[in-house]
Protein backbone atom coordinates (compact mmCIF):
# COMPACT_ATOMS: atom_id res chain seq x y z
CA UNK A 1 0.00 0.00 0.00
CA UNK A 2 1.00 3.12 -0.85
CA UNK A 3 0.76 6.29 1.59
CA UNK A 4 1.46 9.40 -0.64
CA UNK A 5 2.45 12.17 1.34
CA UNK A 6 1.46 16.42 0.38
CA UNK A 7 4.53 18.49 0.17
CA UNK A 8 4.00 21.56 2.27
CA UNK A 9 7.10 24.29 2.67
CA UNK A 10 9.59 21.55 1.59
CA UNK A 11 8.36 19.02 3.56
CA UNK A 12 6.04 15.84 3.74
CA UNK A 13 3.07 16.26 5.42
CA UNK A 14 0.94 12.40 6.12
CA UNK A 15 -2.31 15.27 6.80
CA UNK A 16 -4.72 14.03 9.79
CA UNK A 17 -7.18 12.65 6.98
CA UNK A 18 -6.64 10.40 4.37
CA UNK A 19 -9.04 8.59 1.78
CA UNK A 20 -8.43 5.60 -0.37
CA UNK A 21 -6.86 5.33 -3.73
CA UNK A 22 -8.67 2.24 -5.69
CA UNK A 23 -6.71 0.85 -9.30
CA UNK A 24 -9.94 0.89 -11.53
CA UNK A 25 -8.52 -1.70 -13.22
CA UNK A 26 -8.29 -4.50 -9.93
CA UNK A 27 -11.00 -2.15 -7.91
CA UNK A 28 -8.32 -2.49 -5.03
CA UNK A 29 -7.76 0.12 -2.70
CA UNK A 30 -3.40 0.51 -4.05
CA UNK A 31 -2.75 3.76 -2.11
CA UNK A 32 -4.01 6.28 0.61
CA UNK A 33 -3.91 10.08 -0.06
CA UNK A 34 -3.89 12.55 2.60
CA UNK A 35 -7.29 14.87 2.61
CA UNK A 36 -6.27 18.50 3.35
CA UNK A 37 -7.34 20.66 5.92
CA UNK A 38 -8.13 24.38 5.55
CA UNK A 39 -5.24 24.64 7.97
CA UNK A 40 -3.12 22.79 5.93
CA UNK A 41 -4.35 24.82 2.87
CA UNK A 42 -3.05 27.85 4.82
CA UNK A 43 0.04 26.56 5.72
CA UNK A 44 0.66 25.56 2.21
CA UNK A 45 -0.67 29.04 1.07
CA UNK A 46 1.84 31.11 3.36
CA UNK A 47 5.03 29.02 2.76
CA UNK A 48 4.67 29.82 -1.25
CA UNK A 49 3.86 33.51 -0.11
CA UNK A 50 7.54 32.96 1.91
CA UNK A 51 9.12 31.73 -0.83
CA UNK A 52 7.96 34.11 -3.46
CA UNK A 53 8.90 36.94 -1.36
CA UNK A 54 12.12 35.96 -0.09
CA UNK A 55 13.51 33.64 -2.17
CA UNK A 56 12.22 32.97 -5.65
CA UNK A 57 11.35 36.27 -7.44
CA UNK A 58 15.19 37.37 -6.37
CA UNK A 59 16.16 33.82 -8.10
CA UNK A 60 18.14 35.05 -10.74
CA UNK A 61 16.48 33.05 -14.12
CA UNK A 62 19.74 30.66 -15.07
CA UNK A 63 19.08 29.70 -11.10
CA UNK A 64 15.76 28.86 -12.10
CA UNK A 65 16.73 27.33 -15.26
CA UNK A 66 19.00 25.18 -13.65
CA UNK A 67 16.81 23.57 -11.19
CA UNK A 68 14.07 23.07 -13.40
CA UNK A 69 16.10 20.98 -15.78
CA UNK A 70 17.42 19.21 -13.07
CA UNK A 71 13.62 18.55 -12.14
CA UNK A 72 13.04 17.39 -15.72
CA UNK A 73 16.27 14.68 -15.56
CA UNK A 74 14.54 13.70 -12.21
CA UNK A 75 11.40 13.00 -13.96
CA UNK A 76 13.31 11.26 -17.08
CA UNK A 77 15.09 9.13 -14.38
CA UNK A 78 11.66 8.04 -12.55
CA UNK A 79 9.45 8.15 -15.86
CA UNK A 80 9.17 4.20 -15.61
CA UNK A 81 8.12 4.13 -11.78
CA UNK A 82 6.12 7.39 -12.47
CA UNK A 83 3.92 5.95 -15.66
CA UNK A 84 3.33 2.99 -13.76
CA UNK A 85 2.11 4.65 -10.66
CA UNK A 86 0.04 6.70 -12.96
CA UNK A 87 -1.16 4.06 -14.91
CA UNK A 88 -2.57 2.50 -11.51
CA UNK A 89 -4.20 4.99 -10.60
CA UNK A 90 -6.24 6.35 -13.55
CA UNK A 91 -6.11 3.29 -15.24
CA UNK A 92 -4.37 4.79 -18.49
CA UNK A 93 -2.00 2.56 -20.59
CA UNK A 94 1.30 2.37 -19.54
CA UNK A 95 2.00 2.85 -23.29
CA UNK A 96 0.75 6.54 -23.30
CA UNK A 97 1.74 7.28 -19.42
CA UNK A 98 5.46 6.42 -19.66
CA UNK A 99 5.99 8.69 -23.24
CA UNK A 100 3.71 11.29 -21.13
CA UNK A 101 6.43 11.31 -18.23
CA UNK A 102 9.40 11.97 -21.16
CA UNK A 103 6.71 14.76 -22.87
CA UNK A 104 6.28 16.48 -19.16
CA UNK A 105 10.55 16.63 -19.02
CA UNK A 106 9.99 18.09 -22.27
CA UNK A 107 7.81 20.61 -21.47
CA UNK A 108 9.69 21.36 -18.50
CA UNK A 109 13.00 22.15 -20.51
CA UNK A 110 11.15 24.40 -22.88
CA UNK A 111 10.45 26.64 -20.36
CA UNK A 112 13.77 26.23 -18.38
CA UNK A 113 15.23 27.85 -21.47
CA UNK A 114 12.97 30.85 -20.69
CA UNK A 115 13.42 31.37 -17.14
CA UNK A 116 16.78 33.79 -17.88
CA UNK A 117 15.07 35.37 -21.42
CA UNK A 118 12.14 37.01 -19.81
CA UNK A 119 12.89 40.70 -21.27
CA UNK A 120 10.63 43.75 -21.27
CA UNK A 121 10.69 46.33 -23.83
CA UNK A 122 12.20 49.55 -24.08
CA UNK A 123 9.94 52.43 -25.35
CA UNK A 124 10.50 55.48 -27.17
CA UNK A 125 8.16 57.88 -26.08
CA UNK A 126 7.33 62.02 -27.43
CA UNK A 127 8.92 63.51 -24.72
CA UNK A 128 12.73 62.70 -25.29
CA UNK A 129 13.56 63.39 -21.08
CA UNK A 130 11.14 60.83 -20.32
CA UNK A 131 12.86 57.11 -20.25
CA UNK A 132 9.95 54.31 -20.61
CA UNK A 133 11.04 50.18 -20.57
CA UNK A 134 8.46 47.23 -19.35
CA UNK A 135 9.34 44.64 -17.38
CA UNK A 136 7.31 40.97 -16.96
CA UNK A 137 6.55 40.52 -13.53
CA UNK A 138 5.17 37.21 -11.64
CA UNK A 139 1.95 37.54 -9.86
CA UNK A 140 3.13 35.36 -6.70
CA UNK A 141 1.28 32.14 -5.83
CA UNK A 142 -0.26 30.42 -8.28
CA UNK A 143 -2.95 27.70 -7.93
CA UNK A 144 -2.34 25.18 -10.10
CA UNK A 145 -5.48 22.29 -9.81
CA UNK A 146 -5.52 19.78 -12.02
CA UNK A 147 -7.60 16.55 -13.25
CA UNK A 148 -7.63 13.27 -13.12
CA UNK A 149 -7.06 12.10 -16.46
CA UNK A 150 -3.40 13.06 -17.34
CA UNK A 151 -2.21 14.55 -13.44
CA UNK A 152 1.23 14.91 -14.99
CA UNK A 153 0.66 15.74 -18.45
CA UNK A 154 -1.69 18.11 -17.17
CA UNK A 155 0.63 19.83 -14.45
CA UNK A 156 3.38 19.95 -17.19
CA UNK A 157 1.35 22.65 -18.84
CA UNK A 158 1.26 24.59 -15.65
CA UNK A 159 4.25 24.15 -13.60
CA UNK A 160 6.89 24.72 -15.73
CA UNK A 161 5.85 28.64 -17.33
CA UNK A 162 4.65 29.44 -13.56
CA UNK A 163 8.07 28.87 -12.17
CA UNK A 164 9.67 30.05 -15.29
CA UNK A 165 8.15 33.16 -14.82
CA UNK A 166 9.38 33.41 -10.99
CA UNK A 167 5.46 32.47 -9.15
CA UNK A 168 5.89 29.58 -6.88
CA UNK A 169 3.01 27.49 -6.57
CA UNK A 170 0.10 25.19 -4.98
CA UNK A 171 -0.96 22.35 -6.89
CA UNK A 172 -3.96 20.75 -6.16
CA UNK A 173 -4.73 17.63 -8.34
CA UNK A 174 -8.00 15.54 -8.29
CA UNK A 175 -8.78 14.09 -5.76
CA UNK A 176 -8.95 10.81 -7.93
CA UNK A 177 -5.56 10.56 -9.16
CA UNK A 178 -3.05 12.48 -6.98
CA UNK A 179 -0.36 10.00 -6.10
CA UNK A 180 2.65 10.97 -8.95
CA UNK A 181 1.71 14.85 -8.34
CA UNK A 182 2.69 13.98 -5.04
CA UNK A 183 5.79 12.24 -6.08
CA UNK A 184 6.89 15.11 -8.54
CA UNK A 185 6.77 17.16 -5.61
CA UNK A 186 9.21 15.34 -4.02
CA UNK A 187 11.33 15.22 -6.79
CA UNK A 188 10.95 18.95 -6.97
CA UNK A 189 12.45 18.45 -2.85
CA UNK A 190 15.12 16.69 -3.73
CA UNK A 191 16.68 18.41 -6.57
CA UNK A 192 16.86 21.60 -4.65
CA UNK A 193 13.90 23.76 -5.18
CA UNK A 194 13.80 26.01 -2.30
CA UNK A 195 11.20 25.13 0.48
CA UNK A 196 7.78 26.54 -0.36
CA UNK A 197 8.22 27.12 -4.33
CA UNK A 198 6.85 23.69 -4.97
CA UNK A 199 3.88 22.73 -2.51
CA UNK A 200 1.11 20.30 -3.35
CA UNK A 201 -2.08 19.68 -1.04
CA UNK A 202 -4.37 17.14 -2.00
CA UNK A 203 -7.90 16.45 -1.60
CA UNK A 204 -11.37 16.96 -3.22
CA UNK A 205 -13.64 19.85 -4.29
CA UNK A 206 -13.41 21.96 -0.25
CA UNK A 207 -9.92 21.49 -0.32
CA UNK A 208 -9.87 23.54 -4.01
CA UNK A 209 -12.15 25.79 -2.70
CA UNK A 210 -10.32 26.88 0.17
CA UNK A 211 -6.89 27.15 -2.28
CA UNK A 212 -8.77 29.37 -4.62
CA UNK A 213 -10.53 31.71 -2.36
CA UNK A 214 -7.34 31.72 -0.14
CA UNK A 215 -6.42 35.92 -0.12
CA UNK A 216 -2.92 35.19 -0.76
CA UNK A 217 -3.27 33.29 -4.18
CA UNK A 218 -2.78 35.44 -7.08
CA UNK A 219 -3.39 33.46 -10.46
CA UNK A 220 -5.31 30.37 -10.54
CA UNK A 221 -4.95 27.70 -13.63
CA UNK A 222 -7.50 25.15 -13.61
CA UNK A 223 -8.58 22.23 -15.70
CA UNK A 224 -11.40 20.31 -15.36
CA UNK A 225 -14.71 20.15 -16.41
CA UNK A 226 -17.08 23.31 -17.87
CA UNK A 227 -19.88 22.89 -14.73
CA UNK A 228 -16.40 23.37 -12.11
CA UNK A 229 -14.56 25.78 -14.61
CA UNK A 230 -17.24 28.37 -14.33
CA UNK A 231 -17.51 28.34 -10.38
CA UNK A 232 -13.61 28.77 -10.20
CA UNK A 233 -13.95 31.75 -12.49
CA UNK A 234 -16.89 33.21 -10.41
CA UNK A 235 -14.98 32.81 -7.29
CA UNK A 236 -11.78 34.30 -9.08
CA UNK A 237 -13.98 37.09 -10.36
CA UNK A 238 -15.00 38.02 -6.23
CA UNK A 239 -11.48 38.78 -5.76
CA UNK A 240 -10.70 39.76 -9.48
CA UNK A 241 -7.65 37.10 -9.83
CA UNK A 242 -6.92 36.05 -12.98
CA UNK A 243 -7.70 32.57 -14.84
CA UNK A 244 -6.95 30.65 -17.10
CA UNK A 245 -9.19 27.66 -17.71
CA UNK A 246 -8.95 24.75 -19.84
CA UNK A 247 -12.00 23.06 -19.82
CA UNK A 248 -14.68 20.33 -21.62
CA UNK A 249 -14.65 19.60 -25.35
CA UNK A 250 -17.17 17.90 -27.90
CA UNK A 251 -14.04 18.24 -30.95
CA UNK A 252 -15.92 17.98 -34.35
CA UNK A 253 -13.29 14.98 -36.33
CA UNK A 254 -14.19 16.13 -40.21
CA UNK A 255 -13.80 13.57 -42.73
CA UNK A 256 -14.40 14.78 -46.80
CA UNK A 257 -14.89 12.64 -49.43
CA UNK A 258 -11.48 13.81 -50.49
CA UNK A 259 -9.58 12.59 -47.44
CA UNK A 260 -6.89 9.50 -47.44
CA UNK A 261 -9.54 7.37 -45.58
CA UNK A 262 -7.17 4.98 -44.25
CA UNK A 263 -5.50 7.99 -42.46
CA UNK A 264 -8.65 9.29 -41.35
CA UNK A 265 -10.05 6.61 -39.77
CA UNK A 266 -6.56 5.77 -37.94
CA UNK A 267 -6.72 9.22 -36.56
CA UNK A 268 -11.05 8.98 -35.97
CA UNK A 269 -9.77 5.95 -33.66
CA UNK A 270 -7.19 7.51 -32.11
CA UNK A 271 -9.59 10.59 -31.44
CA UNK A 272 -12.16 8.60 -29.47
CA UNK A 273 -10.67 5.52 -28.55
CA UNK A 274 -7.02 6.85 -26.73
CA UNK A 275 -6.90 6.98 -23.35
CA UNK A 276 -10.52 5.62 -23.09
CA UNK A 277 -11.98 8.91 -24.63
CA UNK A 278 -11.01 10.83 -21.42
CA UNK A 279 -9.56 13.31 -22.68
CA UNK A 280 -10.76 17.32 -23.34
CA UNK A 281 -9.40 16.71 -26.68
CA UNK A 282 -11.75 13.87 -27.80
CA UNK A 283 -12.80 13.68 -31.27
CA UNK A 284 -16.21 12.43 -30.08
CA UNK A 285 -18.77 13.72 -32.95
CA UNK A 286 -16.99 12.42 -36.33
CA UNK A 287 -18.61 14.57 -39.35
CA UNK A 288 -18.09 12.28 -42.52
CA UNK A 289 -18.99 13.51 -45.95
CA UNK A 290 -22.15 11.68 -47.15
CA UNK A 291 -20.23 9.87 -50.27
CA UNK A 292 -17.73 8.07 -47.69
CA UNK A 293 -20.07 8.33 -44.69
CA UNK A 294 -21.13 3.93 -44.89
CA UNK A 295 -17.45 2.70 -45.81
CA UNK A 296 -16.11 5.22 -43.26
CA UNK A 297 -19.00 3.85 -40.11
CA UNK A 298 -18.23 0.35 -41.29
CA UNK A 299 -14.06 0.39 -40.92
CA UNK A 300 -14.42 2.30 -38.08
CA UNK A 301 -16.93 -0.13 -36.18
CA UNK A 302 -14.67 -2.94 -37.43
CA UNK A 303 -12.12 -1.26 -35.71
CA UNK A 304 -13.63 -0.91 -32.31
CA UNK A 305 -14.54 -3.78 -31.93
CA UNK A 306 -10.93 -5.28 -32.36
CA UNK A 307 -9.32 -2.90 -30.01
CA UNK A 308 -7.19 -4.55 -27.27
CA UNK A 309 -8.97 -4.24 -23.91
CA UNK A 310 -6.71 -5.18 -20.90
CA UNK A 311 -4.08 -4.35 -18.06
CA UNK A 312 -3.22 -0.73 -18.21
CA UNK A 313 0.61 -2.01 -17.36
CA UNK A 314 0.38 -4.73 -20.06
CA UNK A 315 2.29 -2.55 -22.70
CA UNK A 316 0.00 -4.60 -25.58
CA UNK A 317 -2.68 -3.38 -24.00
CA UNK A 318 -4.37 -0.57 -26.75
CA UNK A 319 -7.73 0.74 -23.91
CA UNK A 320 -7.62 0.39 -20.29
CA UNK A 321 -10.42 0.89 -18.15
CA UNK A 322 -12.52 4.10 -17.34
CA UNK A 323 -11.00 5.82 -14.31
CA UNK A 324 -13.26 5.93 -11.41
CA UNK A 325 -16.67 4.71 -11.07
CA UNK A 326 -18.79 8.08 -10.97
CA UNK A 327 -17.49 8.23 -14.98
CA UNK A 328 -18.43 5.23 -15.31
CA UNK A 329 -21.77 5.23 -14.78
CA UNK A 330 -21.69 8.50 -16.45
CA UNK A 331 -21.00 6.77 -19.44
CA UNK A 332 -23.18 4.13 -19.71
CA UNK A 333 -25.94 6.79 -18.90
CA UNK A 334 -25.18 8.54 -22.06
CA UNK A 335 -24.50 5.55 -23.83
CA UNK A 336 -28.74 4.44 -22.94
CA UNK A 337 -29.74 8.55 -23.74
CA UNK A 338 -28.16 8.27 -27.30
CA UNK A 339 -30.00 4.09 -27.62
CA UNK A 340 -33.26 6.03 -26.61
CA UNK A 341 -32.74 8.99 -28.80
CA UNK A 342 -33.04 6.40 -31.71
CA UNK A 343 -29.24 6.56 -32.87
CA UNK A 344 -27.47 3.84 -34.43
CA UNK A 345 -25.26 1.18 -32.31
CA UNK A 346 -22.59 0.01 -34.56
CA UNK A 347 -19.71 -1.11 -31.79
CA UNK A 348 -19.94 -1.60 -28.07
CA UNK A 349 -22.74 -0.43 -26.04
CA UNK A 350 -22.12 -0.94 -22.73
CA UNK A 351 -19.64 -2.75 -20.44
CA UNK A 352 -17.16 -5.05 -22.03
CA UNK A 353 -17.52 -7.74 -19.57
CA UNK A 354 -14.48 -10.48 -18.59
CA UNK A 355 -12.51 -8.46 -16.72
CA UNK A 356 -13.78 -8.79 -13.16
CA UNK A 357 -13.81 -5.58 -11.01
CA UNK A 358 -12.47 -3.21 -13.64
CA UNK A 359 -14.50 -0.23 -15.23
CA UNK A 360 -14.54 -1.31 -18.72
CA UNK A 361 -16.87 0.04 -21.54
CA UNK A 362 -16.93 -1.49 -24.83
CA UNK A 363 -15.62 0.76 -27.40
CA UNK A 364 -18.76 2.47 -28.53
CA UNK A 365 -20.03 3.95 -32.36
CA UNK A 366 -23.14 5.06 -32.94
CA UNK A 367 -24.11 5.83 -36.51
CA UNK A 368 -26.84 8.55 -37.81
CA UNK A 369 -26.26 10.75 -34.81
CA UNK A 370 -28.57 13.82 -34.93
CA UNK A 371 -26.52 16.97 -34.52
CA UNK A 372 -28.61 17.87 -31.40
CA UNK A 373 -28.95 14.50 -29.56
CA UNK A 374 -27.34 14.45 -26.04
CA UNK A 375 -24.56 12.14 -26.80
CA UNK A 376 -23.47 14.72 -29.80
CA UNK A 377 -23.94 17.62 -27.29
CA UNK A 378 -22.56 16.59 -23.75
CA UNK A 379 -18.77 15.54 -23.21
CA UNK A 380 -19.37 11.77 -22.34
CA UNK A 381 -15.62 11.68 -21.59
CA UNK A 382 -15.54 7.95 -22.64
CA UNK A 383 -14.98 5.85 -26.00
CA UNK A 384 -18.60 6.53 -27.02
CA UNK A 385 -18.18 7.90 -30.77
CA UNK A 386 -21.39 10.03 -32.72
CA UNK A 387 -21.16 9.56 -36.17
CA UNK A 388 -22.92 12.13 -38.67
CA UNK A 389 -23.31 12.50 -41.77
CA UNK A 390 -23.02 15.78 -44.06
CA UNK A 391 -23.36 17.33 -47.10
CA UNK A 392 -21.16 20.08 -47.96
CA UNK A 393 -18.70 22.50 -46.52
CA UNK A 394 -21.09 24.70 -45.50
CA UNK A 395 -22.96 21.91 -43.57
CA UNK A 396 -19.73 20.28 -41.83
CA UNK A 397 -19.10 24.05 -40.23
CA UNK A 398 -22.21 24.71 -39.32
CA UNK A 399 -22.98 21.45 -37.60
CA UNK A 400 -19.31 21.52 -35.85
CA UNK A 401 -19.75 25.06 -34.92
CA UNK A 402 -22.95 24.32 -33.22
CA UNK A 403 -22.30 23.65 -30.13
CA UNK A 404 -21.40 25.43 -26.67
CA UNK A 405 -17.63 24.26 -26.75
CA UNK A 406 -14.50 25.32 -28.31
CA UNK A 407 -11.48 23.37 -27.51
CA UNK A 408 -10.32 21.03 -31.00
CA UNK A 409 -11.22 19.96 -34.22
CA UNK A 410 -9.32 18.14 -36.68
CA UNK A 411 -9.88 18.72 -40.60
CA UNK A 412 -9.33 15.38 -43.43
CA UNK A 413 -8.78 16.67 -46.97
CA UNK A 414 -6.07 16.40 -49.60
CA UNK A 415 -8.20 19.38 -51.24
CA UNK A 416 -5.61 22.03 -49.68
CA UNK A 417 -8.18 25.59 -50.81
CA UNK A 418 -10.77 23.68 -48.97
CA UNK A 419 -8.79 22.95 -46.28
CA UNK A 420 -7.71 26.71 -45.66
CA UNK A 421 -11.59 27.72 -46.08
CA UNK A 422 -12.38 25.36 -43.20
CA UNK A 423 -10.29 25.94 -40.50
CA UNK A 424 -10.58 29.83 -41.05
CA UNK A 425 -14.18 29.38 -40.19
CA UNK A 426 -13.54 26.86 -37.25
CA UNK A 427 -14.35 28.01 -34.06
CA UNK A 428 -11.91 26.45 -31.81
CA UNK A 429 -8.62 26.64 -30.47
CA UNK A 430 -6.79 24.22 -31.66
CA UNK A 431 -7.06 22.75 -35.37
CA UNK A 432 -5.43 19.76 -36.55
CA UNK A 433 -5.46 19.00 -40.40
CA UNK A 434 -4.38 15.51 -41.76
CA UNK A 435 -3.61 14.35 -37.91
CA UNK A 436 -5.17 14.03 -34.38
CA UNK A 437 -3.95 14.30 -30.81
CA UNK A 438 -0.34 15.74 -31.88
CA UNK A 439 1.52 18.12 -29.76
CA UNK A 440 4.08 19.94 -29.10
CA UNK A 441 5.80 22.21 -26.19
CA UNK A 442 5.96 24.67 -28.51
CA UNK A 443 2.05 25.22 -29.93
CA UNK A 444 -0.08 26.83 -27.67
CA UNK A 445 -2.83 25.31 -26.45
CA UNK A 446 -6.66 25.81 -25.43
CA UNK A 447 -10.22 27.02 -26.35
CA UNK A 448 -12.81 29.08 -26.49
CA UNK A 449 -16.62 29.21 -25.22
CA UNK A 450 -17.33 26.48 -23.12
CA UNK A 451 -13.78 25.00 -23.31
CA UNK A 452 -12.33 27.99 -21.28
CA UNK A 453 -9.89 30.82 -21.86
CA UNK A 454 -5.75 31.40 -22.17
CA UNK A 455 -3.17 29.26 -23.60
CA UNK A 456 -1.17 26.87 -21.86
CA UNK A 457 2.17 25.65 -23.72
CA UNK A 458 4.33 27.46 -26.17
CA UNK A 459 4.96 31.16 -25.82
CA UNK A 460 1.75 32.38 -24.79
CA UNK A 461 1.60 30.37 -21.41
CA UNK A 462 4.58 33.02 -20.40
CA UNK A 463 1.48 35.74 -20.25
CA UNK A 464 -0.83 33.60 -18.54
CA UNK A 465 2.16 33.74 -15.59
CA UNK A 466 2.95 37.00 -16.01
CA UNK A 467 1.83 40.87 -15.90
CA UNK A 468 3.65 43.58 -17.63
CA UNK A 469 4.74 46.43 -14.97
CA UNK A 470 6.16 49.75 -17.08
CA UNK A 471 8.69 52.16 -15.48
CA UNK A 472 8.41 55.58 -16.68
CA UNK A 473 11.49 57.70 -15.42
CA UNK A 474 12.48 61.34 -16.22
CA UNK A 475 15.72 62.25 -16.21
CA UNK A 476 15.40 65.34 -17.44
CA UNK A 477 16.35 67.22 -13.93
CA UNK A 478 14.10 70.16 -14.81
CA UNK A 479 11.21 71.65 -12.57
CA UNK A 480 7.72 71.13 -13.78
CA UNK A 481 3.87 72.48 -13.73
CA UNK A 482 3.16 70.07 -10.52
CA UNK A 483 -0.87 70.38 -12.08
CA UNK A 484 -0.66 69.47 -15.53
CA UNK A 485 -0.35 66.13 -16.72
CA UNK A 486 3.63 65.49 -18.34
CA UNK A 487 3.44 64.08 -21.70
P1 LIG B 1 -13.58 18.36 -12.24
O1 LIG B 1 -13.95 19.70 -12.75
O2 LIG B 1 -14.57 17.56 -11.50
O3 LIG B 1 -12.32 18.47 -11.27
C1 LIG B 1 -11.11 19.05 -11.65
C2 LIG B 1 -10.35 19.51 -10.44
O4 LIG B 1 -11.06 20.55 -9.78
C3 LIG B 1 -10.14 18.43 -9.38
O5 LIG B 1 -8.85 18.60 -8.84
C4 LIG B 1 -11.21 18.74 -8.36
O6 LIG B 1 -10.91 18.28 -7.06
C5 LIG B 1 -11.21 20.25 -8.40
N1 LIG B 1 -12.46 20.88 -7.98
C6 LIG B 1 -13.73 20.39 -8.07
N2 LIG B 1 -14.60 21.32 -7.61
C7 LIG B 1 -13.88 22.39 -7.24
C8 LIG B 1 -14.21 23.67 -6.69
N3 LIG B 1 -15.47 24.02 -6.45
N4 LIG B 1 -13.21 24.54 -6.44
C9 LIG B 1 -11.93 24.22 -6.70
N5 LIG B 1 -11.55 23.02 -7.19
C10 LIG B 1 -12.51 22.12 -7.47
O7 LIG B 1 -13.03 17.59 -13.52
P2 LIG B 1 -12.57 16.08 -13.63
O8 LIG B 1 -13.75 15.20 -13.56
O9 LIG B 1 -11.45 15.86 -12.67
O10 LIG B 1 -11.94 16.06 -15.09
C11 LIG B 1 -12.69 15.86 -16.24
C12 LIG B 1 -12.88 17.17 -16.96
O11 LIG B 1 -11.63 17.81 -17.19
C13 LIG B 1 -13.49 16.98 -18.33
O12 LIG B 1 -14.53 17.91 -18.54
C14 LIG B 1 -12.34 17.27 -19.28
O13 LIG B 1 -12.72 17.71 -20.54
C15 LIG B 1 -11.57 18.30 -18.53
N6 LIG B 1 -10.20 18.36 -19.03
C16 LIG B 1 -9.82 19.45 -19.78
C17 LIG B 1 -8.53 19.51 -20.32
C18 LIG B 1 -8.07 20.70 -21.13
O14 LIG B 1 -6.88 20.89 -21.25
N7 LIG B 1 -8.95 21.49 -21.70
C19 LIG B 1 -7.66 18.47 -20.10
C20 LIG B 1 -8.07 17.37 -19.35
C21 LIG B 1 -9.36 17.33 -18.82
Amino acid sequence: MKHATMVIDGKPVAGAATREAVNPYSGQVWARIPDASADEVDRAVESAQRAFRETWRRTPGVERARLMLALADALEAEADSMARMESTDNGKIIRETRPQMTFAARNLRFFAGYADKLYGRTIPLDNPSLFDYTRRRPYGVAALITAWNSPIGLLANKLPPALATGNTVVVKPSEHASVTTCELARLACEVGFPPGVVNVITGGPQAGEALISHPGVSKISFTGGSATGTRIAEAAARRLVPVTLELGGKSPNIIFDDADLDRAIVGAVSGIFAAAGQTCVAGSRLLVQRPVYDEVVAAIAERAAGIRLGDPLDPATEMGPVANEPQYQRILGLIEAARGDGATLVAGGGPATGFGAGLFVAPTVFADVAPDMRVATEEVFGPVLSIIPFDDEDDAVRIANGIDYGLAAAVWSRNIDRVHRVVEQLEVGAVWVNTYRSTAAQAPFGGIKRSGYGRERGEDALAEYTYTQNVMIDYSGAARDPFVIRT
